[in-house]
């Protein structure tokens, strides 16, 4: 709907009321003034009849008509007025302007009628014997006792009257012409005088929006007006200074974005782009000028990173990845998304923080790789230094019982020195694959089963006996190979932390989001100080206890990197004196299944 300008909505209604009053009070004033001359006319014509009656009086009681038609004839001239005599029977006897004996039946006249009747008769109507407009008075003359002579009537022409009115409805009209125009222009300018300062406060609005907060409305001549614009003017200052404040706050939250080490990147629930930090830019190779409001797909190109900001906006929760970004380099980032809220705690986006870690993973590879190629190299001449020193350790021969000795020592060093390299190789094995690993859905028993065999051997020595329990169908995705060799180095420390004659128990229970792998020993325990660094390489509670048991101190790393690979979790729970557990929990693949 076109809207109106507010002068063109209050003009028309404040001249509508100003015409209507105008005309009221105009045509008020004509009435009253008609009537106020008709009034006047029919008190004088009154009088002049009334003066005839008193004169008439004897010549109609002597029923002398003529003398009254002569006395009729006589004021009439004299006073200009039309006199007429009529007796109750209609007739006229005197006449001042026609021959009575001429005239018709006259009892008809509506005042002639109201005087016979002995009251007194006015009318006004066109005169056919005038020939004009007249007003006629009539009177009745009346005996002592009240009996009606007849009519004596009085008229006058309308004519001056009419005249006299014509002229002041002339200027009625003409006064009421000027006060509307008067009236008008009055309208005109008191309603600018509400219009323009409301337009001047408009403009100023319109600049407080655009960012001019230091305009100001002037005082205004109506109390109304000026309070508005003071009013707009605090809230101008309120405004100025709030968003001082607020842009003070971003600066302060720009810098302190710009010199993290990490990248954040913030986007709303749209994914667009809320705000990126210098880093954030560098990382993902943005020009940070391109950026504002853009949706993520538009200046961000990697799809893994895409879907990992869509995972975090579809699950509300905070989620890790590491991802690889292939641009012009390849660069290995880590990622922790979460949830972004606002003042009142709802949803408004996802908060991605970045970190570029291709220099570590680098390094790491480096490290591995130097782990893999030291042990590979060091395994063959180890493997041939065993090989001799079990051959000269032979009974084929003699030798002094001091060589003996010193061969023995060589052969159990050479042996752990085997072991390490082994540890060693597998733990570089599952480092080189990104903790990726082959896996297919198998049953969990058999692999338990198999694990408990090639444990038997070290158990029996002790006498310590390994029981499993394990629902027979329980089948999860897993690479069974390495899963076996989590749970041989778990039962072997097991056995190897326990006194003789213990037991050990491997339990297995599917649980509603995960499968649980519970490993219960009656062995030595553990203080509460070491269970947090016990996953670390070369971690050992007892270094010199370990070693007599053949330990290398990679055993339980191991086993971390194993279930790791399984995305699975592994605690331990103990007590000194009386035996440890540890808990493998592996994802549920019902649960998965489901999911998809
Ligand atoms: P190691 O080859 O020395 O056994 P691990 O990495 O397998 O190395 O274990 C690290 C340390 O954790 C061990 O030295 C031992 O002190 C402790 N440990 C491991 N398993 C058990 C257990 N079941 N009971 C008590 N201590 C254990």
């Amino acid at each position: 709907m076109k809207k109106k300008h507010l002068f063109w909505l209050l003009l028309p209604s404040y001249w509508l009321v100003t015409a209507v009053a105008i005309i009221v009070v105009a045509y008020y004033a004509y009435h009253s003034m008609s009537n106020l001359f008709f009034q006047a006319l029919e008190k004088d014509i009154f009088t002049r009849a009334t003066l005839l009656s008193s004169q008439v009086a004897p010549w109609v009681e002597q029923k002398e008509y003529a003398a009254i038609d002569t006395l009729c004839n006589e004021l009439g001239a004299a006073a200009e007025t039309r006199f007429t005599i009529v007796m109750p029977d209609g007739k006229a006897v005197g006449d001042s302007d026609s021959r009575p004996e001429l005239m018709e039946y006259h009892g008809d006249r509506p005042e002639i009628r109201q005087a016979l009747g002995g009251q007194i008769g006015v009318d006004k109507r066109y005169s056919r014997t005038s020939k004009q407009e007249m007003m006629y008075v009539a009177i009745p003359l009346q005996t002592a006792n009240h009996e009606t002579l007849c009519a004596v009537r009085a008229s006058l022409p309308l004519t001056d009257i009419q005249a006299e009115l014509n002229t002041m409805t002339v200027r009625v009209i003409v006064v009421s012409l000027i006060t509307g125009i008067l009236s008008m222009v009055v309208c005109i300018v008191v309603v600018r005088r509400i219009t323009d300062p409301l337009r001047g406060m408009g403009r100023a609005a319109r600049q407080f929006a655009g960012g001019d907060f230091h305009h100001r409305i002037p005082a205004q001549h109506t109390l109304e007006l000026d309070q508005l614009g003071e009013s707009l003017n605090i809230m101008a200052e309120q405004l100025n200074k709030t968003l001082s404040t607020l842009s003070e706050q971003r600066n302060e939250q720009n810098a302190v974005l710009s010199s993290m080490d990490e990248g954040v990147l913030a986007v709303d629930r749209r994914e667009r782009i809320i705000h990126m930090n210098r880093i954030a830019c560098e990382i993902l190779g943005v020009d940070s000028k391109e950026i504002k409001r853009q949706l993520i797909q538009q200046v961000v190109r990697f799809s893994n990173l895409q879907e990992f900001i869509k995972a975090v906006l579809g699950s509300q929760k905070t989620l890790s990845r590491d991802l690889t970004l292939i641009g012009d380099t390849e660069k290995q980032i880590q990622t922790r998304g979460s949830v972004l809220k606002d003042a009142e705690d709802k949803s408004i986006g996802a908060l991605i923080v970045l970190r570029d870690v291709t220099h570590i993973r680098h390094l790491e590879t480096v490290r591995s790789d130097f782990v893999a190629n030291v042990s590979h190299e060091l395994k063959t001449p180890i493997t041939s230094i065993k090989g001799f020193v079990e051959t000269l350790l032979s009974d084929d021969w003699n030798h002094e019982p001091d060589i003996l000795r010193f061969l023995e020592i060589i052969n159990q060093q050479s042996g752990r020195l085997n072991a390490i390299i082994d540890d060693l190789l597998t733990l570089s094995r599952l480092e080189q694959k990104g903790g990726l690993v082959m896996k297919e859905t198998a049953k969990l028993a058999p692999v338990i089963e198999s694990a408990i065999y090639l444990c038997q051997l070290q158990a029996g020595k002790k006498n310590i006996k390994i029981d499993a329990v394990c629902p027979a169908d329980l089948a999860l995705s897993i690479n069974a190979p390495l899963l076996e060799q989590a749970l041989v180095n778990l039962i072997i420390n097991a056995v190897k932390y326990s006194d003789p004659d213990k037991k050990v128990l491997i339990l297995a229970e599917q649980q509603a989001e995960q499968v649980a792998i519970y490993i219960k020993d009656e062995g030595f325990g553990l203080e509460r100080k070491h269970l947090d660094r016990l996953f670390e390489r070369f971690y050992r509670v007892d270094t010199a206890r370990s070693r007599k048991l053949g330990g290398t101190g990679l055993g339980l790393s191991i086993v971390k990197h194993i279930i790791s690979a399984h995305e699975g979790h592994i605690r331990v729970e103990s007590k000194v004196g009386a035996g440890s557990t540890f808990i493998i929990t592996l994802p549920n693949p019902n649960k998965e299944a489901s999911d998809d």
